[in-house]
């Protein structure tokens, strides 16, 4: 497989952009290699600069549920192109995406739209601070929240009010605002509330979460962390920028009954275009400037192309709920294949799934929070990606990663896909 050009780029980029990337996960670092730069999607398939086309399963990471460059929402941008790019003032669409949310996800009583998942859920954090006048808030290790100062601390050892920075340059004080514990460790959490649990602000979690590959809750964890928050008055958050829109029309938290006081979005929402959301109950959004004390702005908030191609994707997932279905038959499909060759093979390999996120886990042994993935054989995974890049198929470039399929994607891909990670595990594990 030929790269000259996107090494050529990348040389180019990494003179004038910090690693050449606008965004670390793209570099490739974790799996040893260099990025591909990317020319044009098509349905499931991108095609980079020197002509290699690939099945893609990063689909810019979520958002595009159709796959790439969708007839209909192309057209739509250039109706909305033409009206004007962006005004500063109000817009009726705004309006209409704030109403069609509320109707598929109830619990947002009200919403404000913001340009990522990171203005999202920064904003919550203020939000649940400012509500509730206290100063800890609660996340769990290998959730990520996008990269506002609080959410990037993360406990090596799950001590107890000895969060550990996961980037230079956040001060001591906000490290240790940031409580943090083991995903699924309803224990942990009971203890800390014990210790801090009237000067908790919030939890923040990522009901099923996708950034540490896929996790699932275990049965009762997120009624639990409701029913814990009840008791001390601390607000509930679910980070659904990613699974929101694509677990189903709606949230995580729909499907497993349990409400939370607010709700992040993001990703899907935007169709493509830079847009996030947060919202919940009215009470506590009505805490927020003009109406409020808590500030929160944005010059290119509720963009109306964002919110167009959004609020034109929402309805075409709103009028075809088969799409999620397809999307869920297909990961089962790639799920059970890849089982049967676990098993044909003995591999030390797990597959975990949630609806149509999936992750291939290079261990044996269970994976339910982070210490569980932190056992994995990166040795492994990166051999892997690299045996399935040379094929043509195109997986998120870090184990610690959610695959992400699209409506686009056919079952002869699928096929195809199965039958190259087959011919992998056997380079991988030297069959
Ligand atoms: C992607 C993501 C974010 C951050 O969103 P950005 O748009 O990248 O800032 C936050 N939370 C979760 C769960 C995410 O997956």
């Amino acid at each position: 497989m030929k790269l000259d050009k996107s090494k050529d780029l990348f040389k180019r980029a990494e003179r004038k952009i910090p690693g050449g990337v606008n965004s670390p996960v793209r570099s490739f670092q974790s799996i040893d290699g260099t990025p591909i730069f990317i020319k044009r999607g098509m349905g499931s398939r991108i095609i980079d600069v020197d002509d290699n086309e690939f099945i893609d399963f990063v689909c810019s990471w979520g958002p595009l549920i159709l796959g790439h460059n969708n007839q209909i929402l192309l057209d739509e941008l250039k109706v909305l192109g033409e009206n004007g790019l962006s005004f500063g003032l109000p817009t009726e669409i705004e309006v209409e995406m704030a109403e069609l949310i509320s109707e598929a996800i109830p619990a947002i009583e009200m919403i404000r739209m913001v340009n990522s998942g990171t203005e999202a859920t920064m904003s919550a954090i203020r939000l649940s601070r400012g509500y509730t006048n206290r100063k800890y808030i609660l996340k769990f290790d290998g959730c990520y929240h996008g990269h506002a100062d609080s959410l990037l601390v993360s406990s090596g050892s799950g001590t107890l009010n000895n969060g550990v920075a996961t980037s230079l340059g956040l001060t001591e004080d906000i490290v240790a605002n940031t409580l943090v514990c083991q995903y699924n460790d309803l224990n942990r959490v009971k203890e800390i509330f014990q210790q801090f649990g009237m000067e908790i602000a919030c939890i923040i979690v990522e009901p099923v979460p996708g950034n540490m590959g896929v996790v699932k809750p275990k049965e009762g964890f997120l009624l639990e962390l409701r029913e814990i928050c009840n008791q001390y008055g601390a607000l509930l958050i679910f980070d659904e920028v990613i699974t929101g829109f694509r677990v189903g029309y709606g949230t995580v938290g729909q499907q497993a009954g349990v409400t939370p006081d607010l709700i992040t979005l993001g990703k899907i929402i935007g169709a493509g275009l830079p847009a996030g959301a947060f919202g919940g109950r009215q009470e506590i959004m009505e805490m927020i400037s003009p109406v409020g004390g808590v500030y929160q702005a944005g010059t290119l908030s509720g963009n109306p192309m964002a919110m167009g191609l959004g609020f034109k994707l929402l309805n075409i997932l709103k009028d075809n709920p088969d799409i999620y279905k397809e999307l869920e038959a297909k990961a089962i499909y790639l799920e059970t294949a890849l089982n049967l060759m676990i098993e044909k093979y003995s591999l030390p390999v797990t597959i975990n799934r949630y609806q149509s996120m999936i992750s291939i886990f290079f261990t044996g042994e269970a994976v339910e929070c982070l210490s569980d993935v932190a056992k994995c054989n990166l040795k492994n995974f990166k051999m892997f990606h690299r045996e399935v890049f040379k094929k043509g198929i195109l997986l998120p470039p870090s184990q610690y990663e959610s695959w992400f399929l699209s409506a686009a994607h056919t079952n002869e891909e699928l096929d195809q896909t199965i039958k190259v990670c087959e011919e992998a595990f056997k380079v991988v594990f030297d069959q």
